[in-house]
């Protein structure tokens, strides 16, 4: 279960042709998904299959190329009638799937149709008369077009069944009777749902002629093969992901982290999204050179690296002394894989921390991971932009409580007798603290990231979402019980890292490297929190020594009275 599967089955030995394995490469994915490489080859044959998989899982592509696959094949495509059917619970997941099974199977030439109420039926109605190859249609919207005589399904090959529970959740039984019994006897039916509750049992013994059986995340990983590490995710709707990834790492800070993503495009861009943050990432996939990719080892090693951004296949064998936090950009296709990235953290008694971004429909999948492993995967909030404006004031005043007590102050004073003959003190000290927030970067506006709350009702899981907002209170600004913070005189622009700090701190003051509490690098200065217990042996033990070659200023941040 730490392993990933030794096979490393790519599309092509799961015997797709040419064009789909050209627009799979064309949209960045690597490998198959283990449900893919589980469901491909048997829905390939013309098996009926039940399987057991979650969105994020790829199941959209375990099922769409298939019948891809097979329109491509057989000479059974007819001019007009639907080759295959696919019933969803939503209008938005059928638009989702119809996207999807176009971009597969656009050198194919395949004709694509979602059809969902609340749409002019006019549309629908002059497409299918036009002839389509693949229909997604939501029960209801499907029966109206059967009892209009509009949708014939007599030369159809396969029906899929997505999302069966939530199809059921929503009253579609009747529907979905009533449209598998205007279907042919012959034909191939699939049905995936995410739960396997007695009711879709029935519903595929009914319908499912000996279908192959394939679930994800059904074995139990036995407790404590997974690595002890703090898991967090946060639910975020998908354009803001990047956004909220960018304030999840200001707030981790980590020393050195990996970021996965599921395709080349993917890490691409986020890559490229990170930098633009001020991020020092580098990007790592299958498309990139074994020079480049020595390159980017070499920069993450040294430090002039913080961040990694990959996909599986090219993360795979990497191993990365100073890895701190592993970042799952989206919720992983399959338990294992979770388990084997986040694997590479947490060794040897360190610590390490894994995030996970998932968005809101993929919420179920955190909870079979968490049920496979057996670990909890404490659900978060984004920190909003008060919490970042908050931080950054308090990086603010913490630089100008330095310079309080450090510079040479005196040739400004004449600045600000002048500006008192006509404005109060406080005033100019409140325009200077602005300008020297302003000048320190620190005045980004950001749009507010919208705070997922999982609803109860119709589009949700009801059982399977129960509790699943234990949301964890915010990290506290004020140092954690115990705790003190100590400022410390460099920061970014002498390139001071995380790992410099707890170098110099374990090394001079013999400190554990897991007593040190949190660390905030700014640009001249930095803070880290130790137990209050070692906090004057840590400054003393500093006071003589270098960091970065530089000697420095250590005390207890702001007027301590201790
Ligand atoms: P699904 O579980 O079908 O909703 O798919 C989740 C996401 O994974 C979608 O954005 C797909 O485009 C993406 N995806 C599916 N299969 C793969 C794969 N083999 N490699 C990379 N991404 C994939």
């Amino acid at each position: 279960m730490n392993d990933e599967p030794d096979d490393r089955t790519s599309f092509a030995d799961l015997g797709l042709r040419p064009e789909l394995l050209r627009a799979l490469t064309g949209l960045g994915y690597e490998e198959p998904t283990p449900i893919q490489r589980e469901a491909i080859p048997p829905l390939t044959e013309g098996r009926d299959l039940l399987g057991q998989a979650a969105t994020g899982t790829g199941k959209t592509a375990a099922f769409a190329l298939p019948v891809l696959e097979r329109l491509a094949g057989g000479g059974e495509r007819s001019s007009r009638a639907p080759f295959a059917l696919v019933l969803v619970p939503t209008r938005e997941l059928a638009v989702q799937v119809s996207e999807a099974v176009h971009r597969y199977g656009r050198e194919l030439g395949a004709r694509v149709l979602p059809i969902y109420g609340g749409q002019p039926i006019g549309r629908q109605l002059r497409v299918l008369e036009q002839g389509v190859d693949v229909v997604v249609a939501t029960p209801g919207r499907a029966v109206d077009h059967l009892s209009r005589g509009t949708l014939k399904l007599e030369n159809l090959k396969v029906v899929v069944l997505d999302e069966a529970d939530e199809m059921l959740d929503m009253g579609f039984a009747e529907d979905l009777d009533t449209i598998l019994n205007e279907t042919p006897e012959t034909r191939q039916t699939v049905l995936f749902s995410a739960t396997m509750p007695g009711r879709i049992d029935r519903l595929a013994r009914q319908h499912l002629k000996d279908p192959v059986r394939i679930a994800i995340g059904r074995e139990e990983a036995e407790p404590g093969e997974a690595p002890r590490v703090r898991q967090s995710a946060y639910v975020v709707p998908r354009a803001h992901k990047p956004a909220a990834l960018g304030r999840v790492l200001d707030v981790e800070a980590p020393t050195a982290a990996i970021v996965f993503c599921r395709t080349r495009d993917e890490v691409d861009q986020l890559t490229e999204t990170l930098n633009g943050r001020g991020y020092r990432a580098e990007s790592l996939h299958g498309g990139i050179s074994q020079e480049q990719r020595d390159r980017v080892m070499t920069r993450l090693r040294n430090g002039t690296a913080d961040l990694l951004v990959a996909t599986d296949v090219a993360a795979r064998g990497l191993d990365i002394e100073q890895l701190t936090h592993v970042v799952n950009y989206n919720v992983p296709s399959a338990p294992e894989s979770y388990v084997h990235r986040i694997g590479r953290i947490g060794r040897a008694g360190r610590e390490g921390v894994a995030i996970t971004l998932a968005e809101p429909r993929e919420h179920g999948m955190l909870k079979t991971i968490e049920r496979v492993t057996k670990q909890r995967i404490h659900m978060e909030k984004v920190p909003t932009i008060a919490d970042l404006r908050a931080r950054k004031l308090e990086l603010t005043r913490a630089a100008l409580h330095e310079s309080l007590l450090e510079d040479d102050l005196e040739h400004f004073r004449v600045v600000v007798e002048t500006l008192t003959d006509e404005f109060d003190v406080m005033e100019v000290a409140l325009a200077a603290v602005k300008l020297a927030h302003e000048a320190s970067g620190a005045a980004s506006d950001e749009e507010e990231i919208p705070e997922y709350v999982p609803r109860a009702g119709a589009g949700e899981r009801r059982g399977r979402e129960a509790g699943g907002d234990r949301r964890e209170p915010r990290k506290p600004r004020k140092p954690s019980a115990g705790m003190t913070r100590l400022f410390v005189g460099a920061g970014r622009s002498s390139g001071i890292r995380p790992q410099d700090l707890v170098g110099a701190i374990a090394g001079e003051a013999r400190l554990n490297g897991r007593e040190i509490g949190a660390i905030e690098i700014a640009d001249r200065f930095s803070l880290v929190e130790v137990p209050e217990a070692s906090a004057q042996q840590v400054i003393a033990s500093l006071r003589g020594a270098t960091i970065k070659g530089r000697k420095v200023t250590v005390r207890r941040e702001r007027d301590d009275p201790r």
